[in-house]
């Protein structure tokens, strides 16, 4: 039996539908007409509708052919029958008898047993499952493949009925539809702290409000001319070569380029409008059969390249409907949530910061420079949080608990509430950390330990004097550059190093020069081409091939301490070479300032940061040449360990409170004192109590840590007693350990000792 046999075919239902869709009719009435008008139209006994609901269970909410009775008493489990397999897998289901299928599952109630063909299709709305849309027929049939993709498609307008809210009336308290249900997602704990506010999208969605053809082949002219300048965009970023142009890296617009051009991804937005979509209509209906699949692989590859047709599937329907990308970041509401599949950390910047309350990322790793910005800024933030932005809509409450790596959409009052108390008791304990400010920061067997501040930006000079800290021990100059729309100008960099003197005083400050590269870009600033960008042509070595830059910024740090005292160092250092060099530069800018009669530094020291292994086996040559050393864990544990810092995939696979990286850093705390240079730590290692103990354990007595972490480390270090942990952890790097990880040995050390984490 064909489609274009039955009543109308496709295009007829459709039209339809929309008659139906703007009846001033109930919600049941509506639905009990749309399943009528569906059976009708494909010629088949049964027409019925199951909505999920928040339980996870799916109800009948309407039906053609099956016992009335059962409309909202027939419950279907989440791993039961035929409905189930659907929404599970949010794929079409057809089978010409369905009753041979394991899967299927009788109900008496419904009176289904006669009928033995069914082709059941999963109702989606951007790649979330809200129920299953099932027509059946007595004989044994085949559905056809015109038949799935038109039932898909008057699925898709249902799930528009669905997502409006118009069927909660029909549900009773507890089992409404899931479509607007509470949400526990979990994910990795980015940047402590809790938030509770509204989510705003980054890339705000776009919106479609006429989903149903009034003439299909005017929609095929306009998918058509959406997409070949969709492919000439590409074609011409991608021959111009400009890549700094929107952030877009070459292989990601070769790779948009290859979709562009894929017949099978154009054929199926065809087909939808061919069942009587528009054409926007169509290019969503497709992409949410791609957030479906995206959900269910786990191949990180295939993942990628789904990423790229749901990337590009926006693209077209921001052609299509005209909405541009206008970012949602000058309409901010107060306490936004940021909900976004990644972003780098100049965009993250962007937000105002004073509405920003928190960041719901689905990829990011905790030491990937967007959740150091995060930190900085002092917002709660969770990562690999699957499917996030597929999950919320603008404006939904939701909670951010960057502690637990949880992240609450829509939740019910009780959870808000504890989640106030919860912010009542952090507050408390901030209050509690604020008393302990002005006292030093002494071990109980009196070792002194230094607490400093890792910052950036003109926002983070507040917490020098509200967390007591020593002074600031990383100050990441490239921030300034990051949130510029062009370089900053020496006379700009001399401003802002002049403020954060001011406002450390008589406190030291270590600047770091320029950090630029890997997955810090500056958009304004041509890179090269790079297979492995953290690997690359980034910070001091970027600095010396481009000296410029570097003496410029030299010039703003030395005119800037001018009768003070400087401190700076140099990131990435690889070899001795390098390091000396980049200190010539330092010499040269004092004899050009010097000759031209300005005020010096009263004093200057240089230091380097130890991030690259390379340098773990020059240390004796490194530390007679710099003033002091200052370790970059972030990035000497992802080249120990050979795992990208910022790829979820492997960010966490490897434990930093482990041996290989502890036995290195005795090694270079050991080789600071027979030196007599002060070694210091500032990577986000340190701002981790257990960490902290490691690190203080070792030997380290200089930390430089997030802000927040200030108050919750001295906490714990007033109550260490160093000897004993120094024993614990010598004893574990000196024996054979088979097992890596040594955290599990820390934290029982800690609870004995009655430490607080
Ligand atoms: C580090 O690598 O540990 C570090 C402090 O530098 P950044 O995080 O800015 O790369
Ligand atoms: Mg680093």
């Amino acid at each position: 039996m064909s489609m274009r046999g039955a009543l109308g075919g496709p295009r007829v239902l459709l039209r339809r539908l929309r008659e139906v869709m703007a009846e001033p009719v109930s919600a049941q009435e509506r639905l009990d007409k749309i399943v009528v008008l569906i059976a009708a139209n494909m010629v088949a006994e049964v027409c019925s509708v199951y909505i999920l609901r928040v339980d996870g269970t799916l109800e009948l909410y309407a039906t053609e052919g099956l016992n009335r009775e059962a409309v909202h008493q027939t419950v279907i489990g989440p791993n039961e029958g035929l409905v189930g397999l659907v929404a599970r897998e949010a794929n079409p289901i057809s089978l010409s008898d369905a009753q041979s299928h394991p899967a299927f599952s009788y109900r008496p109630e419904t009176g289904e047993e006669i009928y033995h063909s069914f082709l059941g299709v999963p109702i989606l709305r951007a790649g979330n499952t809200l129920g299953v849309l099932v027509v059946q027929n007595r004989a044994r049939r085949t559905y056809s493949e015109e038949e799935i993709e038109a039932l898909q498609t008057t699925a898709m307008v249902l799930a528009e009925m669905v997502a409006s809210g118009e069927l909660s009336s029909l549900a009773r308290p507890g089992q409404e539809p899931a479509v607007r249900r509470r949400l526990q997602l979990s994910g990795v704990a980015l940047a402590e702290g809790i938030a509770l506010g509204h989510v705003v999208l980054h890339e705000p969605r776009v919106v479609i409000t006429n989903f149903i053809a009034d003439d299909v082949q005017k929609e095929l002219k306009r998918l058509e001319d959406a997409v070949s300048s969709l492919q000439s965009d590409l074609d011409t970023m991608l021959t111009r070569g400009d890549m700094a142009d929107g952030g877009e890296h070459r292989e990601v617009l070769e790779a948009f380029r290859m979709f562009a051009y894929d017949r099978g991804w154009l054929h199926k937005m065809r087909e939808a409008i061919m069942t009587g979509l528009t054409a926007e209509a169509a290019v969503e209906r497709v992409e949410s059969d791609t957030r479906a699949r995206m959900m269910r692989q786990t191949d990180p590859y295939m993942r990628e390249r789904l990423h790229d047709l749901d990337d590009l599937a926006n693209r077209l329907l921001r052609q299509l409907t005209g909405q541009s990308q206008a970012s949602t970041r000058d309409r901010l509401p107060e306490n936004a949530i940021v909900v976004a599949r990644n972003m780098g950390p100049a965009a993250l910047l962007d937000y105002d910061r004073s509405r920003l309350r928190g960041l719901v990322l689905e990829e990011g790793g905790p030491t990937s420079h967007v959740s150091i910005v995060a930190r900085a800024l002092g917002i709660a933030a969770v990562g690999q949080v699957a499917n996030a932005t597929g999950l919320v809509d603008p404006g939904d409450p939701i909670i951010v608990d960057g502690l637990s790596g949880e992240v609450h959409v829509r939740p019910a009052p009780d959870i808000e509430n504890a989640y106030v108390e919860k912010v009542r008791f952090r507050a408390r304990r901030q209050a509690q950390y604020r008393q302990l400010r002005d006292r030093p920061c002494i071990t109980r067997d009196g070792q002194e330990i230094t607490l400093m501040l890792n910052a950036g930006l003109l926002v983070d000079l507040p917490h020098i004097a509200e967390t007591g800290a020593a002074g600031i021990g990383l100050f990441r100059t490239e921030l300034q550059f990051m949130v510029a729309a062009t370089f900053p100008r020496t006379s700009e960099q001399f401003k802002l190093y002049d403020a954060v003197l001011n406002a450390a005083g008589e406190r030291p400050v270590t600047f770091r020069t320029l950090d630029v590269g890997g997955d810090k870009v500056l958009p304004y600033m041509r890179m090269v081409e790079e297979e492995n960008p953290a690997l690359g042509w980034r910070a001091i070595r970027l600095g010396l091939d481009r000296p410029g830059l570097l003496r410029s910024q030299i010039r703003a740090l030395l005119r800037a301490a001018a009768g003070r005292k400087l401190r700076m160092m140099f990131p990435m250092v690889s070899t001795i070479d390098e390091y000396d060099r980049a200190r010539a530069l330092v010499e040269h800018e004092l004899t050009h300032l010097r000759r031209h009669g300005h005020t010096l530094p009263e004093q200057i020291e240089i230091g380097a940061m130890l991030e690259v292994p390379a340098l773990l086996y020059q240390l004796d040559e490194l530390l007679e040449r710099v003033d002091f050393l200052s370790v970059g864990s972030n990035d000497l544990v992802q080249f120990m360990f050979a795992a990208d810092r910022g790829n979820s995939w492997v960010a966490d696979r490897f434990d930093p409170i482990s041996v290989p990286v502890l036995r290195a850093l005795r090694h270079v705390v050991e080789r600071g004192k027979a030196h007599g240079k002060p070694v210091a730590l500032c990577g986000e290692l340190a701002s981790k109590p257990i960490g902290a103990l490691a690190l203080v354990a070792l030997g380290y007595r200089v930390l430089s840590l997030s802000p927040s972490a200030v108050g919750p480390i001295k906490s714990m270090l007033l109550a260490l007693d160093t000897r004993r942990a120094t024993e614990l952890v010598h004893e574990l790097l000196d024996r054979p350990a088979p097992r890596v990880s040594i955290r599990d040995r820390l934290a029982a050390f800690a609870a004995t000792e009655g430490l607080q984490f």
